[in-house]
């Protein structure tokens, strides 16, 4: 029985198919084990009078089979190291907002969809992370670290969507509200393109849940060196998608843009990005580049006055834009920095 991968509904009916018993004592389960990290859950009060059914849940107990190995703070961001069963190791970021704190969660060990200003691509693909190792990151997060999270975004290392079957069930045990309780208006899943991936995420119905999607460029040239997913799936092919894409009526799906000094920073990649987007309803996310351990001497960051002009451009055209000077640059926590080879 491995909690972190189960939600109330399944943990109930195991215990009605085991024991006789239901919600009451799966609740239980849940609050000592989910929300409190009480790993020695047969102490709680609801299980004094069922020792029988107590005995064998906690021989059958799973416990996390993983390890915060390391942890780094700057600006209140934390960048947490886990190590898994097999020795990979995975980052997750805590990024602190106004009013609550975001976890970015990594879906798998490396990534293989090779974005040439990533630090992760660099570090290899080295596998996909189950479920209990995609939600464990929260668990570790505010039972191991303490903090308060409300907010989860799926834009650590690797490609979710590479990793459907395991990023749909995580975002369910995640919204789970006997479990983690985290609601889907406060995920936000990133994808980098899988157009596939944002068809059948769309067809599950999620409304509520926030889609970001990286373009980084609106030239289908300028993006295939970048992004070699674009070869698969143009800009066409996936703005058609986008279009698709059922929104909630209060929602926007997110775009990517990491600013590239003289890469795709000038007025006619702005313009590009504008006409690309007009059909769509969108925020704009700017990003300035942030250099790797060992960057790519091709690629550099843009100053304050670069991002503000291509904000500029982008805001004269209509569109509502949201310039991120990366939090966590120097401990490698910001976007597109997060390594196997820590
Ligand atoms: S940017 Fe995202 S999708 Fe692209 S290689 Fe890095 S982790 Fe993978």
């Amino acid at each position: 029985m491995n909690l972190l991968e189960m939600t109330f509904k399944e943990v109930s009916q195991l215990l009605y198919n085991g024991f006789g018993r239901g919600d009451y004592h799966a609740g239980a389960l849940l609050r000592e084990v989910i929300k409190r990290g009480n790993h020695n859950f047969s102490t709680a009060p609801e299980f004094e009078r069922s020792q029988g059914m107590s005995l064998a849940l906690v021989s059958d107990y799973e416990l996390p089979d993983f390890t915060v190995v390391d942890q780094m703070e700057e600006d209140n961001t934390v960048k947490f190291v886990t190590r898994l069963h097999d020795g990979c190791s995975i980052e997750s970021v805590i990024i602190p907002m106004k009013q609550y704190n975001t976890l970015c969660v990594s879906t798998q060990a490396g990534c293989r969809m090779g974005c040439r200003f990533c630090e992760t691509a660099r570090s290899g693909f080295k596998r996909n992370l189950q479920v209990h190792e995609i939600t464990g990151q929260l668990f570790s997060a505010r039972n191991t670290l303490g903090k308060k999270i409300s907010n989860i975004v799926f834009m650590g290392m690797g490609e979710p969507f590479d990793n459907f079957d395991n990023l749909v069930r995580s975002i369910r045990v995640f919204n789970d509200q006997k479990g983690f309780d985290v609601a889907f208006r406060h995920m936000t899943v990133s994808t980098c393109g899988l157009v596939p991936g944002i068809r059948a995420l769309a067809g599950l119905g999620l409304t509520q849940l926030s889609l970001a999607v990286s373009v980084h460029s609106a030239i289908d040239e300028v993006r295939s060196v970048l992004m070699p997913v674009n070869r698969r799936y143009p800009l066409n092919v996936l703005r058609a998608a986008l279009a698709d894409y059922p929104l909630h009526k209060r929602r926007y799906i997110l775009v990517e843009y990491v600013l590239i000094k003289g890469v795709n920073d000038s007025q006619e990649a702005a313009a590009a990005l504008v006409q690309y987007l007009v059909p769509l309803k969108v925020r704009v996310n700017l990003i300035a580049y942030n250099p790797g351990r060992d960057p790519d001497p091709e690629f550099q960051g843009v100053d304050d006055c670069s991002m503000n002009q291509f904000a500029s451009w982008l805001e004269d055209s209509g569109l509502f834009v949201i310039k991120r000077w990366s939090k966590g640059q120097k401990l490698m926590a910001g976007c597109g920095q997060l390594s196997t080879r820590t």
